[in-house]
């Protein structure tokens, strides 16, 4: 019999999760029940809710659920919990490094403001990142249906807590409202402050929104960034400039971005030569983590295990974490596949 590699024991930096969305389903139901939160159905049959996000409608609902989860985390406890919980799952999943994104604003009201919620979730993460040995940094994520100047506000705010362990600065949201270069004053003042723009682009729309997270906002890195495998010009332009694209294949599928895994354009990206970091976006409303996505390109992409080791590579060299977390990581990837 053939010897399979396991994934879950490849070293791989994960650079694409969303706070509420990382949840484990079983943490949601206990915590909506500790506060009498009513779930939709969708968030309590037992299996991920079937999405459509290719429309305003579709998206709509996705965020409703996503609100409805978030509303369970009221408490620095259920903070501290689920950020846990994430570090627990990723150390399964073989991942060495994890950069978790979130927006601070939606959990500033029940946590008593802004500046202690960005510290309850930092102190999470040192604590986290000290039970499981898993190296942990946050994105700042702005949402683009508000209005650029609170997108500023978060920027300063995420560079004030730089050496606190923030790396990164994102924007989030459909991407179908509002123009990235709206927020280009907030990303100027996030480059500024030392930290990386790492933007969601070309998901819900097609590779202009990533040309114009290149353009507008500059980033270092592209949140998905999928659609643009639709123009090789842009493909070529990401290669050159090796800006890694954070690439979440359950996600396309389970938001109706694509089909079926095997339509997403992991082979079209990977030849082209753009850096990717696979990530499971938000395993609690796709059903699916880290690990996973890696399966999703062995499986319906016919990746060979030394393709997986570099798709891991450039998770690692696509991150945030320093040059020794770096080596280690790459090391052990190197192992993986000599063993
Ligand atoms: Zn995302």
């Amino acid at each position: 019999m053939e010897h399979v590699r396991d994934l879950t024991l490849l070293p791989k930096a994960h650079l694409h999760l969303h706070f509420t969305g990382s949840m484990r389903p079983s943490t949601l139901l206990e915590l909506a029940d500790k506060y009498g939160v009513r779930l939709p159905d969708a968030l309590t049959a037992g299996e991920p809710p079937k999405l459509r996000a290719t429309d305003e409608r579709g998206w709509f609902r996705f965020q409703r659920l996503y609100d409805a989860a978030r509303s369970c985390l009221r408490e620095p406890d259920d903070i501290r919990r689920l950020v846990r919980e994430a570090a627990e799952e990723d150390v399964r999943d073989g991942s060495g490094w994890l950069e978790i994104q979130v927006d601070p604003t939606s959990y500033a009201p029940l946590l008593g403001g802004m500046i202690p919620a960005v510290e309850i979730i930092l102190d999470a993460v040192d604590a986290a990142s000290r039970e499981t040995g898993l190296g942990m940094r946050v994105l700042i994520a702005a949402n683009r249906m508000k209005h650029p100047l609170d997108a500023r506000t978060l920027a300063r705010l995420a560079v004030r807590y730089a050496d606190r362990g923030i790396v990164g600065f994102g924007l989030s949201n459909d991407e179908r409202r509002g123009m990235a270069r709206d927020f280009d004053r907030a990303f100027a003042i996030a480059r500024e402050g030392g930290l990386l723009a790492a933007p969601h682009g070309g998901e819900l729309t097609g590779p202009a929104s990533v040309r114009d997270c290149l353009d507008d906002l500059h980033a270092a890195r592209i949140g998905h960034g999928v659609r643009a495998a639709e123009d090789p010009r842009l493909l070529g332009r990401l290669a050159d400039r090796q800006i890694t694209c954070e690439v979440c294949p359950a996600s396309n599928v389970a938001l109706g971005v694509y089909e079926r895994p095997e339509d997403v354009p992991l082979r079209t990206l990977f030849e082209a030569g753009v850096p990717m970091a696979l990530g499971a976006d938000d395993p609690l409303l796709f059903g699916s983590r880290l690990a996973a996505q890696y399966e999703i390109a062995r499986r319906y992409h016919a990746f060979t295990d030394a393709e997986l080791a570099e798709l891991a590579r450039q998770s690692v060299r696509g991150s945030a974490a320093p040059e020794d977390v770096q080596a280690k990581l790459l090391a052990g990837i190197d192992h993986w596949l000599a063993t």
